[in-house]
């Protein structure tokens, strides 16, 4: 079985992250999205809460599974027995680092390897990043997170406002 993992913040997930993920499914056998825990970045969601939100989205997705991991990613994909990675490249910007965290990964686990895929052209403006501005300024998140989440995400924004 083809395993693939894609790894992330996902703070939140976004219809870029989401592209990906569908490409990935119909790609790999089974897709683990893991939300992998930095603890020295602190995001608006917390981890399970990201887990949460993915797990809405993928939802009819069967060869699509959702986890969080705070181990190393080289480590991680040896537990599941995946033997790939998988990326989104939104510009040549993303691929200076993508490249040279392909080549450590590869170093630290020898049967891993890392496929890119290129972010749809509608996405390539795309970041988690950008949601976060959004909707500090209340902007319609239709075009930019999946619809099952919208309102999920604006309420975790007003509670923190008011709390
Ligand atoms: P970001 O904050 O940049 O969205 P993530 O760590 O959540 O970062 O991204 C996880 C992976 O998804 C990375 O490989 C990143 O390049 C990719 N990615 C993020 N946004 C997009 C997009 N809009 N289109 C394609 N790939 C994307």
């Amino acid at each position: 079985m083809k395993i693939a993992i894609y790894p992330g913040s996902f703070d939140p997930i976004t219809l870029g992250h989401l592209n990906i993920i569908k490409r990935a499914s119909a790609a790999f056998d089974k897709v683990i999205v893991c939300v992998m825990i930095n603890s020295e970045k602190r995001g608006l969601f917390t981890p399970e809460e990201r887990v949460e939100l993915i797990r809405k989205v993928v939802r009819k997705l069967d060869n699509v599974e959702v986890d969080s991991s705070s181990s190393l990613l080289a480590d991680y994909a040896r537990e599941k027995g995946a033997r790939v990675l998988v990326k989104g490249l939104r510009a040549v910007s993303d691929f200076e680092k993508e490249f040279q965290m392909a080549v450590i990964n590869g170093k630290l686990n020898s049967e891993l390897d890392t496929v890119f895929f290129p972010a749809n052209e509608k996405y390539t403006f795309l970041s988690s990043t950008v949601v976060k501005e959004m909707i500090r300024y209340h902007s319609d998140l239709s075009d930019f997170v999946p619809r099952e989440i919208i309102k999920i995400v604006e309420k975790k924004v007003r509670d923190r406002r008011e709390g």
